[in-house]
């Protein structure tokens, strides 16, 4: 066994360095017993022995290595662990020297040597040629079969390639880019699951400064400047801040900073803007020193004093303090309009959510003895990924992108009524909540109480929503439905149900039909019968039976039509069809006072919904609410569920024919197609000159090629609204255009086909 070398004998310079940086390791480590510090000690010595003759590429001493990078695993990540340290300390010493498995177990037991195992097994993947990715697929998988082992492997493999990073100024080329690469496919997302923030922050933002170096640095030149520019707002800003949170009584530190080069850099990427069109770089963290029971109101209460100060821009709240990330990540994220109206992103949290999130799992997470990882989630997760990798069917590579598919942790936690957790992906819709408790469940919803809220089945569910569905003893599918659910189980019970329910409906209209026949002295099978489709202009007798079946077809025009063809007399085929939701109202039973609108449209006591937004043309009706008579669509989905719940209250209402001409309403176009040049003009151009409609206001997403438009517009009534979607439908690269209630969240989804 190695001993601490005698001073006098050895006059090494770099003794002193070493041992100092010993110091600095074990100064943390106070909290440990006398015998686990003993051992930690033989650690020390046995790797510096071992290391003793080799050098780092700097010329250092090789051993400095492992002793920062048990550093890290200490100071950085948070991990006291004396098995950990131990491991750290003699990381490469089965790899790089003499020592084997063998003397490890023998000096410090079976769990270190595990580790060490596990340890040399990943960094042992052959060099392979242009094999790059599968290569880097294949050290991926082995790290996570280890994560099911032990977590402390990952952790040290962490550490490791952190320092290797920080010190990697004087490497080839070659290996730079083959460190680079795989650090940022491998390293950095696992640090990001393991909730390790600050590191795979820097483990990004080192990887982007040697694989870009002019891009890294134009970039941080350019956030240097604008540091220097805005110092004064951002002063301000936070100033203020603290004034009101002090004013509130509460107990806080402010620490606010720039977003790091790399995600500066992805999102200049992935939004295709030029750095001076990104707006939120400077990130702004509340600090809260909080009692324990108090940590989520004292979260919140900061939350409605800086929204008082600030304008909040309410789609870019996340709340991981209700439920927490899947790693355990807790905090409040808000983006605030400052006074010169640039938007800061702003996170509270408490001192302890911060310690958590910095540190990530080593803080959290609490060990069994064996190395096991004490937490539900985590487990949970683990075993998921073991099964992905245990996959038979899978290669390396495909188990990988599995495995980052599952990687981001964007499911999002909702409760039901009784309490019961369920999970959906995140951008899931109550509907899809509804679906996945039960096929009927969804089949039968016509709305939904989120946080006893009454919603409509497309508002999208967020962390922590307590979801409870509103059913009637009907099914209530719609095709529309699917243009806004997000999980492949809703999609296909829509697509089964509506077949099934398209399929009643034909056989209902061919039984309507048949009954009839004898009376026409006409089925199917008559030469009539395919004039009779043509003056229905329809394209065949399923859609002739579906028509029939839903009541769009009256039975009496059928026996007029046959009635004149028997006079000889020729016949034009109808010009329009009857509207489809000619009988919803009726069949709702409602107060046959007719209430007019539209006459004046200052009626007092009246106003237009803002919900679903009613023009003139629009089938509406009017509901009692005590105070005013609210108008809305009979297809808007809070009118069905007022109607289901306070029918007595309905009033049947119809537009007075002249509203068209004195006022013009908004509505609300989606336009989604190829995100093609002068698409976006073409379309103004129809708004605006062709049509010569007034816009409120348009907002575009574009993501892969693909854009969403939603333009706000004024019409006259609902004839030129669909003149207007018409239109619009016409143009190349277009694919769907349609109307869309104003109330919906209009965060665009991502466009997947
Ligand atoms: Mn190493």
């Amino acid at each position: 066994m190695a001993i601490f070398p005698d001073k006098d004998k050895d006059k090494d310079p770099y003794d002193q360095e070493i041992l100092s940086a010993y110091k600095h390791l074990v100064r943390p480590l106070r909290r440990l017993s006398k015998a686990d510090r003993r051992t930690i000690r033989k650690a020390f010595e046995m790797a510096w022995k071992a290391h003793e003759t080799q050098k780092r590429k700097s010329g250092e001493p090789y051993i400095l290595h492992p002793l920062e990078v048990a550093r890290i695993l200490v100071v950085e990540m948070g991990l006291e662990d004396t098995t950990g340290v131990i491991c750290a300390l003699l990381h490469d010493v089965v790899e790089d020297t003499e020592i084997e498995l063998a003397d490890i177990k023998r000096e410090f037991g079976n769990k270190a040597m595990n580790i060490i195992d596990g340890l040399t097994k990943i960094s042992a993947s052959p060099e392979l040629d242009g094999e790059m990715v599968s290569q880097q697929a294949e050290t991926f998988r082995k790290i996570l079969l280890t994560i099911s082992n032990d977590v402390r492997v990952v952790l040290i493999k962490l550490a490791d390639r952190l320092h290797n990073m920080r010190t990697m100024g004087a490497m080839r080329e070659e290996s730079m880019r083959k460190i680079t690469s795989e650090t940022l496919y491998i390293y950095a997302p696992l640090a990001h699951r393991l909730g390790l923030y600050e590191s795979k922050t820097e483990l990004e933002d080192l990887s982007f400064k040697f694989s870009n170096p002019t891009l890294y640095k134009e970039i941080s030149e350019k956030v240097e400047a604008k540091k220097e520019r805005s110092q004064k707002y951002i002063d301000i800003f936070i100033q203020e801040i603290k004034q009101r949170l002090k004013e509130n009584g509460l107990k806080f530190i402010v620490k606010s900073r720039f977003k790091s080069i790399y995600s500066i850099y992805t999102k200049m990427q992935r939004k295709k803007l030029p750095f001076e069109e990104i707006y939120d770089i400077y990130a702004v963290r509340i600090i809260l020193t909080s009692k324990p029971d108090q940590e989520r109101e004292n979260c919140w209460r900061a939350y409605s004093v800086i929204s008082n100060l600030y304008r909040p821009n309410p789609k870019r709240l996340r709340d991981w303090i209700t439920v927490p990330k899947e790693n355990g990540y807790e905090s409040l994220h808000t983006t605030l309009m400052g006074d010169e109206g640039k938007w800061v992103e702003v996170q509270i949290r408490t001192e302890r959510m911060d310690d958590i999130a910095e540190k990530g799992i080593a803080a959290h997470w609490k060990y069994k003895d064996n190395g096991e990882v004490q937490d539900e989630l985590l487990t949970e997760w683990i075993g998921r990924i073991r099964e992905i990798l245990q996959n038979p069917d899978l290669n390396a590579l495909e188990a990988v992108t599995e495995f980052q598919a599952n990687l981001v942790p964007q499911d999002v936690f909702v409760y039901t009524p009784r309490g019961e957790l369920v999970r959906l992906p995140f951008n899931s819709t109550v509907l899809d909540f509804a679906y996945k408790i039960h096929t009927n469940i969804g089949d039968t919803a016509i709305g939904a109480k989120v946080n006893t809220q009454v919603v409509p089945l497309n508002t999208k569910v967020r962390p922590g929503d307590q979801v409870e569905i509103i059913n009637t003893n009907k099914v209530q599918v719609k095709e529309e439905w699917l243009r806004f659910v997000h999980t492949p189980r809703a999609k296909d019970s829509i697509r089964t149900t509506l077949r099934k329910e398209k399929k009643k409906i034909v056989n209902k209209g061919k039984a309507a039909f048949h009954w009839k026949a004898r009376t026409y002295g006409v089925d199917e099978h008559h030469p009539y019968f395919q004039e009779l489709l043509t003056y229905f202009m329809l394209p065949d007798a399923e859609t002739f039976f579906y028509r029939l079946g839903s009541h769009n077809i009256d039975t009496e025009e059928i026996q007029r039509f046959i009635d004149l063809k028997r006079e000889g007399k020729e016949i034009k085929p109808k010009e329009s069809l009857p509207n489809s939701n000619g009988h919803a109202l009726e069949s709702m039973g409602v107060d046959p006072d007719m209430l007019v609108v539209g006459e004046k449209m200052n009626i007092d006591n009246t106003v237009l919904s803002s919900c679903c937004n009613p023009i003139p043309g629009d089938e509406i009706l009017g509901y009692d609410d005590g105070r005013h008579i609210q108008i809305h669509r009979a297809t808007c989905k809070n009118a069905i569920q007022l109607m289901s719940s306070f029918g007595s209250r309905i009033i049947k209402a119809n537009w007075h024919s002249h509203a068209t001409d004195s006022v013009e309403f908004l509505v609300a176009i989606q336009v989604r197609g190829l995100d093609k040049k002068g698409v976006l003009i073409e379309i103004i151009r129809i708004i605006s000159q062709r049509m010569k409609l007034n816009m409120r206001g348009v907002t575009i997403e574009s993501e892969g090629g693909m854009f969403e438009g939603l333009f706000k517009v004024f019409v006259c009534s609902s004839q030129e609204m669909n003149k207007l979607i018409d239109n619009l439908a016409k143009l190349d690269h277009i694919y769907t255009v349609g109307r869309v209630d104003t109330h919906q969240d209009y965060t665009v989804q991502p466009l997947k086909n």
